[in-house]
């Protein structure tokens, strides 16, 4: 079967909880602390993995005692890691969140290792034709450029997730099959206002001036409304499903995993994209971020509950 190689971040999330945020110079006594796994790359290969893929991790981690901890965790996920590489020159990524009573976050991210991982680190990956590669921008752009060119030579299908979204990636754009993003990415890469893009044509027709030629899939997620899909002509959307979301951490992550997985199965890509859909309204009903990421048995006992999806592969369907 084909394989999955995500080529991502890792981080440890750090996650505090207090009254109320700190001022500058000011210390407050938080009342819990606690340390997940985290990271889009991480992340994605978890959802990948779950839905059964043979998925490859390509990433970087430090030297220290969050990398040990993170590659056993990931090692225990089943995620393959034979192209994981630790480096003494920086530390393991780290997001050090504060969540006060508020509920409103503050964040600094460290992307640490993350950010050596260098074209030459990904130039023995055995990428063959069929294969699926996804990728995230939590690395740096030249690597993921590298390894879409010479994947895209080989073959494969790349999948990017250009997120967060960043500044002078349009060549790196241009190298996916398939790209996947949220509607605040979308509008920022078409350089549009993101309520101006919130209509379902407003959104098609954004979808459709980021493509940078006729081929490329452009999928835009919706949130709770699900996503929609530029494929050529067509127009494609996905109806979320009605659950009730308590945590979205990782909904995204686990849409393009997901995709992913079902890709290197041989799915067509609108049964994939249902999958992918089911598997994130799973996720958004749980907590955390790793945790939150469901297997292919739960996605398709979602999928299944429901005939309408089950017969046309998606929901109600737009296509025009
Ligand atoms: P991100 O988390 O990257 O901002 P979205 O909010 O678009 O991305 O969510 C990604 C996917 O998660 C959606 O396409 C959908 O499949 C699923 N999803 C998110 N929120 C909900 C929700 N409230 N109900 C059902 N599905 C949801």
């Amino acid at each position: 079967m084909a394989r999955v190689y995500v080529a991502g971040s890792i981080n440890m999330d750090l996650v505090a909880r207090a009254a109320r945020h700190p001022r500058p110079g000011e210390t407050v006594a938080g009342t819990h602390v606690a340390a997940y796994p985290g990271g889009k790359g991480a992340n994605q290969a978890i959802a990948a993995t779950r839905m059964g893929a043979n998925t490859a991790l390509l990433g970087k981690l430090g030297t220290d005692a969050f990398g040990d901890q993170l590659r056993d965790f990931l090692c225990g996920q089943g995620v393959r890691l034979d192209y994981l590489r630790q480096t003494s020159a920086a530390a393991t990524g780290v997001a050090l969140i504060v969540v006060a009573e508020s509920g409103e976050n503050s964040i600094v991210v460290v992307p640490g290792a993350n950010a050596l991982l260098e074209p030459d680190d990904l130039a023995n990956v055995p990428i063959a034709a069929g294969d699926v590669v996804l990728s995230q921008f939590e690395i740096p752009l030249a690597t993921i450029q590298q390894l879409f060119t010479r994947a895209r030579a080989i073959g494969a299908t790349t999948i990017l997730n250009p997120a967060p979204a960043q500044r002078y990636a349009h060549e790196v754009l241009a190298l996916a099959d398939v790209l996947i993003l949220n509607e605040t990415e979308l509008a920022f890469f078409v350089d549009i206002d993101p309520i101006t893009a919130s209509s379902p044509d407003a959104i098609a027709a954004a979808a459709r001036r980021l493509r940078t030629r006729a081929e490329q899939i452009v999928v835009a997620t919706l949130g709770a409304q699900g996503a929609l899909a530029i494929i050529g002509e067509q127009q494609v959307h996905i109806a979320g499903h009605r659950v009730r979301a308590v945590d979205t951490t990782a909904a995204g992550d686990t849409f393009a995993g997901a995709t992913a997985a079902r890709l290197a199965e041989g799915y067509p890509l609108e049964r994939a994209l249902r999958d992918a859909n089911a598997a994130a309204a799973i996720c958004v009903q749980r907590s955390g971020a790793a945790p939150s990421i469901p297997t292919a048995a739960e996605v398709e006992a979602l999928v299944s509950a429901d005939p309408i999806r089950r017969r046309s592969g998606q929901s109600i369907v737009n296509s025009r």
